[in-house]
């Protein structure tokens, strides 16, 4: 197979023009092609009059070689990489003991599919419970403001991305086209096969749940175990003369103990009794970065039309998304995080007496508002005192945020004309914030610290200049964004193991090593890949 990249046709073009333009760049006739298949297709909208879908295919031809000497000067094509994926080990007959993957989020679900594949007959421990259950216990924060501590948008089967839009790509770098299997594997269990093509797929929030249920079914059917509503709340670890680390079981919430000498650690950054108990047994890690800020809405349409212009509606398109960053005066970068296209605000608080936000969709993204996190980057040097001062952090302004949204699970919001101006909103405009249980105008000032407020006033009238309208008074603030990454990292070496402790393999966002649901989900891959290697290894062999 050849691929070739970089074909750009009209958006409106005819289902024939693209064989002909591969034909054409490949100095072959259309008949002469043995078929091609669609590796990405993304679109330029740089010039809105003009948006040009832009395609990478794998195409079959009688001579490849010869064609690839007719086209050498065209650097956009090139023998296509195998991008097939094979496991790396295979479980001996007699397992002597089993996995313990903490953690059904997409890493979690990731390791243990692959080690389920491979004959590890993993034991999946998730302390929220079967997605159907918690899908009902998340509605009742959202309808009646009732907070379920260990269900909810956080806890449960599927992790933290079930309820979210379901973007399903990342810039990691991923030369083992890793991030390509795990869509595969999302198609394999429900999700629309376009998600292997279009450059940007998401498949929104009820298709996700299908997809969960999907892969459980799977890893049962392969000698999987699922455990549900079962919290690990302690681990035991070895320590031998010459100081070395093994983990030796996990502790559930009931006293249960599971001996076990491989652990994967994929427990999502609000995992937040999970970490003190990690430090507190001794296990390395260190604070890390991470950004807060608000979510803000504006009327879908306006951005449909700012980045489409005419085209805006178009099937092909979708709702229209941004990306934006702004470089503050008082050295803070501001930018749009987890941008959700016609979907609505969603409380994420995993805790009582706490607000967060996160942002959610459907499939079809047909809700009237965009929205998406405007966060300010952060350091340590903002929170000092160890690795877990970001969550005590965290935790201060999701307080501020509930008791500026008036104790009740409801949520502060600012008009952006009145945030700009410094003044407390008291009512609101044309944008109905779509965030429930529901909202309390107010002064969002309080909700984060005096530098983020001061970047992300900057910030709007800027991101103006580049969408034009982004500062429109109406539009809304949603306070606290917090939870955009893990405030900690949990230090792991190149074999993927904890620096200190054998056997526990820290992976996916909580660990600080995956930022959305396909970073999990390769990180759980890779970390599986090293467990089976660990766990077939030669005796004495590290
Ligand atoms: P998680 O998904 O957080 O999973 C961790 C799991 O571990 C949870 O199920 C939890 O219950 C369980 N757990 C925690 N502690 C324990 C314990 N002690 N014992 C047993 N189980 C435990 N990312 C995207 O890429 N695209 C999006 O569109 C998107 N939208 C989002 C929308 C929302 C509302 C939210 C909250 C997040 C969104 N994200 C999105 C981020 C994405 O969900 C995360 O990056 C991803 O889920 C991280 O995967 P993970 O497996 O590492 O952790």
């Amino acid at each position: 197979m050849l691929r070739v990249t970089e074909i750009k046709l009209p958006l409106d073009h005819d289902p024939a023009a693209l064989a002909a333009a591969i034909a054409g760049r490949l100095h072959l006739s259309p008949e002469q092609l043995g078929g091609h298949e669609v590796v990405r297709r993304g679109y330029d909208a740089r010039r809105r009059s003009a948006i040009t879908l832009v395609y990478t295919v794998d195409v079959a031809v009688p001579d490849e070689a010869g064609v690839l000497a007719r086209v050498q000067d065209d650097k956009h094509v090139g023998q296509a990489p195998d991008m097939g994926y094979r496991l790396v080990a295979r479980a001996p007959a007699h397992l002597a003991q089993r996995p313990v993957v903490i953690g059904a989020g997409p890493c979690g679900l990731l390791a243990a599919l692959t080690l389920a594949q491979m004959g590890f007959r993993p034991i999946m421990l998730e302390r929220g419970k079967v997605v159907r259950e918690r899908t009902k216990d998340t509605w009742a924060l959202w309808r009646r403001g009732v907070l379920t501590p260990e269900s909810n948008v956080q806890f449960g089967e599927g992790g933290a991305g079930t309820f979210s839009d379901g973007k399903l790509y990342s810039g990691i770098k991923d030369p083992l086209h890793l991030g390509r299997r795990v869509l595969s594997e999302f198609v394999a269990a429900g999700a629309p096969p376009e998600i292997m093509y279009v450059s940007k797929p998401h498949i929104g929030t009820f298709r996700l749940v299908t997809v969960v249920e999907s892969l459980r079914q799977q890893i049962e059917a392969l000698g999987g175990t699922y455990r549900f509503e079962s919290r690990a709340d302690d681990i035991e670890i070895a320590e031998g003369a010459d100081g070395s680390r093994q983990v030796t079981a996990v502790v559930l919430a009931n006293g249960e103990r599971l001996a076990t000498n491989h652990v994967v650690l994929a427990v999502g950054h609000s995992a937040r009794d999970t970490f003190p108990m990690l430090e507190a047994r001794g296990v390395a890690m260190v604070a890390k970065p991470f950004s807060l800020g608000f979510r803000i809405e504006h009327p879908q349409a306006l951005i449909d039309s700012c980045r489409f212009g005419a085209h805006a509606g178009n099937p092909i398109l979708g709702a229209a998304d941004y990306k934006i960053v702004h470089h503050a005066q008082n050295g803070r970068s501001v930018y749009s995080f987890c941008m959700c296209p016609g979907g609505q605000v969603v409380a994420a608080t995993s805790e009582p007496g706490l607000v967060v936000t996160n942002g959610m969709s459907q499939y079809s993204r047909a809700e009237l508002n965009a929205n998406a996190g405007i966060v300010v980057g952060i350091t340590p040097e903002d929170y000092p005192g160890g690795p877990l001062a970001g969550i005590a952090f965290q935790r201060h302004w999701e307080a501020q945020a509930f008791t500026a949204g008036g104790g009740d699970y409801r949520a502060p919001v600012q008009l952006v004309g009145d945030f700009l101006a410094g003044r407390a909103s008291t009512k609101l405009g044309s944008v109905v914030p779509s965030y429930k249980p529901g909202v309390l105008p107010t002064d969002l000032s309080t909700c984060l610290p005096d530098y983020a407020i001061a970047a992300i006033r900057e910030a709007i009238p800027a991101f103006d200049r580049q969408i034009r309208g982004f500062s429109m008074a109406d539009a809304v603030l949603t306070g606290v964004e917090t939870r955009t990454s893990s405030p900690l990292r949990i230090s792991r070496a190149g074999d993927f193991q904890s620096v200190n402790t054998q056997g526990l393999y820290p992976a996916g966002e909580g660990a600080g090593f995956a930022g959305g649901i396909l970073s999990a989900g390769v990180d759980g891959i890779r970390v599986a890949e090293a467990v089976a290697l660990a766990m077939t290894a030669p005796a004495g062999a590290k």
